[in-house]
């Protein structure tokens, strides 16, 4: 906290810098970015920089009493802010998307059994990843749709070298509607940029673990590092235990002959800890050698935990929850079960996915794809957009915006905001009422789900 304290000036300074550098800059056609006076206002849709610093919220500090007229006011705020997903995010089955998950690594420092190669998978050339402007610009393009909730994800999110900044600048969309900055993660390397995180708006972490043997962990992920991703949980705990509101569950895919010993012990890391474990059936992917005999059921893991816990409750799930949640009666932590093989829930689905290349994905069992990155690039030849030329990019549109007369769009919407709306928007239309199920799924052709992002 008290970093950001001296952080502040510096930033401001820095965003009044990038403002005079968009009113000198002007891109023309063939030519580039040319440094001459501008008349336009501010940018339509700026990017997070260039908006008012960021307000801490109850949400994010330690609780330490009852909430301020100042916290009830944020939170007030937020809420005025939050919005429904607009009728692009809303497809033909009237399902409103307004959960976003962004891949923002192709990279991963484990070798999980169950997702990938040993031998990893091709990386696509640097420049077809998406840069960090251009992520923050696509966040807050779908967080003005309506999106509300953001979940980072890869690869392995933070071996991003940028990863808090990035987080540091999609949090700052919360003063548009964001309500939830997420993260799915190994935990590995966790534990070092937690605290930053939080600082940046993380309110959930998702982690990965699928072994609580340190030694089973070295065959299932091809990797050391058990004890650092037990770190990780412990901050998150500790932090929780301090008044953080944070939300951990943690991912544990079970597979048949390698961790399903496993299950009653993963259930009793609830009994005095607030942890939501979620045993995920395991899926087919590109490569990842998927075979049903491997596959445990949500029925299997449902009676082992039954024959071991009889009185089993089933809990309330929210609207959209992917997973059906238990609870041994007397424990503090829960457990769910993401049953994509053999109960989809598509009929709630309200996520949409972009990968590391700037694809949006509308189901992560479906193989179509649509581009957004090269629309998004269109101003700038092709080529990947950094800070500079993205503020400059809204400069100009801004300037083209207030010479054009009689204009039709919205007065928040720039040209190329638009397209990709509609883009997206005819995409979402094409998602269809439910994904393939067993039988069929291991049989279509998918992205590894290292590419994909869980
Ligand atoms: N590296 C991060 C992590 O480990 O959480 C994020 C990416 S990982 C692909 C996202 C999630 O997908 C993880 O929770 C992982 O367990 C899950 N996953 C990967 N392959 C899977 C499969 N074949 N079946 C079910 N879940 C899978």
């Amino acid at each position: 906290m008290t970093d950001c304290v001296f952080k502040q000036p510096i930033s401001l300074l820095l965003r009044q810098e990038w403002k005079q550098f968009g009113r000198k800059c002007q891109w023309l056609p063939n030519v580039g970015f040319v440094r001459q006076r501008a008349t336009a206002a501010a940018s339509a849709i700026p990017t997070a920089d260039a908006r008012p610093a960021f307000q801490w919220t109850q949400h994010h500090k330690p609780n330490l009493g009852p909430p301020t007229p100042r916290d009830r006011l944020s939170r007030l705020r937020e809420e005025l802010n939050a919005r429904a997903p607009s009728s692009y995010l809303t497809d033909n089955f009237s399902r409103t998307h307004n959960y976003l998950r962004i891949s923002v690594t192709e990279r991963c420092n484990l070798r999980c059994i169950y997702c990938m190669p040993e031998k990893g998978v091709p990386l696509s050339p640097p420049a077809h990843l998406l840069t960090t402007p251009e992520i923050v610009h696509l966040a807050h393009l779908f967080v003005n749709q309506g999106v509300d909730k953001i979940r980072l994800t890869g690869g392995e999110p933070t071996v991003r070298n940028d990863i808090v900044e990035l987080m540091q600048k999609i949090g700052k969309l919360r003063t548009s509607g964001l309500k939830e900055l997420c993260l799915t993660t190994n935990g590995l390397s966790l534990h070092r940029k937690l605290d930053a995180m939080v600082e940046a708006g993380l309110t959930g972490v998702n982690l990965s673990l699928d072994t609580l043997d340190p030694y089973q962990f070295t065959i299932m992920t091809r990797r050391k590092g058990h004890d650092a991703v037990m770190r990780s949980i412990e901050r998150i705990l500790e932090m929780k235990r301090l008044g953080t509101a944070i939300k951990l569950k943690i991912n544990c895919v079970v597979m048949r002959g390698i961790n399903e010993r496993e299950i009653i012990s993963f259930v009793e890391l609830g009994k005095h800890k607030d942890i939501e474990v979620r045993f995920i059936e395991y899926m087919p992917f590109d490569g990842n050698k998927w075979s049903q005999g491997k596959m445990l059921s949500f029925k299997e893991m449902l009676a082992t935990i039954q024959e071991r816990y009889p009185r089993l409750q089933k809990v309330q799930d929210h609207a959209n929850d992917t997973s059906k949640t238990y609870q041994v009666p007397g424990f503090m932590g829960r457990m769910g079960f993401i049953t994509s093989m053999t109960h989809n829930f598509c009929g709630t689905c309200n996520r949409l996915r972009i990968t590391s290349d700037g694809n949006l994905k509308v189901c992560l069992f479906g193989n179509s794809e649509v581009n957004l990155r090269d629309i998004l690039r269109e101003s700038n030849n092709g080529e990947p957009i950094d800070q500079e030329g993205m503020e400059a990019i809204h400069e100009v549109e801004m300037e083209a915006r207030s010479s054009r007369s009689g204009d039709h769009l919205p007065p928040s919407l720039t040209g190329r905001d638009n397209q990709l709306l509609e883009v997206i928007g005819a995409a979402v239309k094409r998602k269809k009422a439910k994904h393939a199920g067993m039988g069929e799924l291991e049989k279509m052709k998918n992205r590894p789900m290292i590419l994909i992002g869980g």
